[in-house]
């Protein structure tokens, strides 16, 4: 189910629309999740628009590689590291997904439950 590659997202990684953004790389950016669902809520995407992790190809295994130690770093940068956090990838419909530009949220400063809703 791929989608048009033109999302909010995209609009944020070209500056269109406005966004908390905490990193940034050649290949990855983090900004701050718009309506957080933990005390801290980063979300970190790829610049290359991948509409979600079902699509995601052999071709992207460096940058899949490349977004996890991101999410680890941008995680440590906000003093995440010593408690621990939850990185999410929601992916389709029953997923949860309702972006389609792959995206990491790393969710922290509170303890996480388990089962997710
Ligand atoms: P998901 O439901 O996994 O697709 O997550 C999409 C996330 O994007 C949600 O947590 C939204 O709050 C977040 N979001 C949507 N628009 C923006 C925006 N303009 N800036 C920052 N985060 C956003």
């Amino acid at each position: 189910m791929s989608q048009t590659t033109e999302t909010i997202f995209s609009k944020i990684i070209q500056r269109e629309i406005p966004a908390e953004i905490v990193y940034e790389d050649d290949l990855a950016l983090a900004f701050k999740d718009i309506n957080p669902q933990a005390p801290i809520h980063i979300l970190v995407i790829p610049k290359k628009p991948i509409p979600q992790l079902a699509e995601a190809e052999s071709e992207d295994r460096d940058l899949l590689g490349h977004l996890l130690l991101t999410a680890k770093h941008v995680a440590e940068q906000a003093g995440l590291q010593e408690k621990g956090y939850r990185i999410v990838i929601n992916t389709g419909p029953d997923g949860g997904q309702t972006v389609f530009h792959l995206h990491l949220h790393i969710l922290g400063g509170r303890q996480m439950t388990w089962p997710p809703g």
